[in-house]
């Protein structure tokens, strides 16, 4: 290993990749660990996983992945975790207009549920609407052409206290956190040396110098402008949420719903006991933010320009409560957002060394916008890296940035979203595009 357990090591990003790794490193005996932090918070406002809720679903298109959550939700069990995981269930559905793409990937979803050991047991079938209403009681709209699976293996995590849980353990096992002005990271630094650049650690955005054997990136959309060698293969994209504010009865009543997704329309979850909120997501291809002189996408800087859902969004978020929650759906949708992520063409993450750095920079990027449900183990991929100073895992390897690529299709491509990605600049609210 070319670390030793007390040499200093800088994580950018107090966000999901960043704490869970700041937590495995620390575990396992790292004892010189700073994290840097740019908002004030944690759970920080700009991370993706700032949120009421995550899906922890074990089905995927790809079984690798499909493994490794199963041993995620077995972490999710235990003592740290267990408070913020919700074994409530993934009611998988497409509704009757849902178009071929959908109803593919949804079979595909299906076959990998019941094609597994052991989340095989816990898959029901349903094949029509009056399935979907036997599977989940409070769905009382008309779920027209509604048929899918539900699968009580999987859930949801509470993902903003989830954070905040691993915040607060990491800082106990003496973990630094410098938040705000003091932990905006501006630059990582290189020095020259003898076997090439290497990376001597990282300048604050207050003009500081901060020195460190290794920088690890765990910067989510922002992660471009810190490592700008991945160029366009991490695309920072965004995809709308908004939430219906309940009444206590209304929460109690949708008490242990499953969470409810149907692949054409978009997902919600069980409402938040704690403030009333049932969060709604309508997916698509999502938004980019590219600027024009480097064709590369980048989260905006500010939380004021996402702090918003265009028209065609909320249209869809209503029909899908129109069709399984009707007397929500013509509520104001409030706290409404765009949330940016990390996305790769092939939806796999990065956990590697920058080339060209002396291994003295690791990113962890491409969470392609379904990394949460991993984040009690992300970071022991992180430290096997460490250990054996490579990345053995092919798919999460470094991805050569071609700067001749153009922008390419970032949405229409992936088999698990429909719709194509549009520009921020395109759906922007008038009066957010004169700020
Ligand atoms: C709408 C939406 C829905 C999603 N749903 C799911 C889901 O259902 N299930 C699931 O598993 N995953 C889901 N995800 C994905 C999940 O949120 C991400 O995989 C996860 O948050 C990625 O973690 P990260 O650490 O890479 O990025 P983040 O959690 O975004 O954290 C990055 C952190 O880096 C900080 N940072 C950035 N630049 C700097 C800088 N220069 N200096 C200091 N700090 C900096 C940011 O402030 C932020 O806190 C969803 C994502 C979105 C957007």
């Amino acid at each position: 290993m070319g670390i030793s357990k007390s040499d200093p090591i800088i994580i950018v990003g107090g966000g999901a990749f960043g704490l869970s790794t700041a937590f495995h490193l620390t575990r396992s005996g790292f004892t010189n660990i700073s994290v840097y932090e740019k908002d004030d918070q944690i759970p920080p406002r700009y991370s993706a996983a700032n949120d009421l809720n995550k899906i922890v679903r074990a089905e995927y298109e790809d079984p690798f992945y499909t493994g490794l959550t199963i041993k995620a939700i077995s972490e999710w069990k235990t003592p740290l975790f267990a408070p913020h995981f919700h074994q409530t269930g993934f009611l998988h559905c497409a509704s009757g207009d849902a178009p071929q793409k959908a109803l593919d990937t949804l079979s595909r979803f299906r076959a990998s549920a019941e094609s597994n050991t052991q989340t095989k047991p816990h898959v029901i079938p349903l094949n029509d609407s009056n399935d979907v209403r036997q599977a989940c009681w409070q769905l009382d709209g008309p779920l027209t052409g509604w048929k899918g699976y539900l699968n009580r293996f999987d859930g949801y995590a509470h993902s903003g206290n989830a954070l905040a849980a691993v915040y607060r353990a990491t800082q106990a096992a003496g973990v630094r956190f410098y938040l705000g002005q003091h932990g905006a990271v501006d630059e990582v630094v290189y020095v020259s040396t003898i076997h090439g650049r290497k990376s001597s650690g990282i300048r604050t955005k207050d003009g500081k110098f901060h020195p460190s054997s290794l920088v690890i990136v765990a910067a989510g959309g922002a992660v471009g402008r810190l490592v700008p060698e991945l160029g366009k293969k991490v695309v920072a994209k965004s995809w709308s949420v908004a939430h219906v504010h309940l009444t206590d009865e209304e929460t109690s009543a949708l008490r242990g719903i499953p969470v409810t997704y149907a692949r054409d329309l978009g997902f919600f979850f069980e409402p938040d006991p704690k403030t009333n909120l049932l969060k709604i997501c309508p997916m698509g291809g999502g938004f980019i933010n590219t600027d024009s002189k480097t064709g590369v996408s980048h989260a905006p800087d500010t939380l004021e320009e996402s702090a918003f859902v265009p028209e065609h969004d909320e249209k869809q978020m209503r029909k899908l409560l129109a069709h399984t929650l009707p007397a929500l759906a013509n509520r104001p949708l409030v706290k409404t957002s765009l949330c940016w992520f990390a996305d790769t063409d092939d939806s796999d993450f990065i956990i590697d060394y920058v080339p060209g750095t002396s291994d003295s920079v690791l990113v962890l990027s491409g969470d392609s916008g379904h990394g949460f449900k991993m984040f009690p183990i992300f970071g022991s991929w992180v430290l096997d890296v460490l250990e054996t100073s490579q990345q053995r895992n092919v798919q999460w390897r470094w991805k050569q940035s071609d700067p001749n690529e153009s922008k390419g299709n970032w949405g229409g491509d992936v088999s698990w979203r429909l719709g194509e990605s549009k520009e921020l600049s395109e759906i922007k609210p008038k009066i957010l595009s004169k700020l």
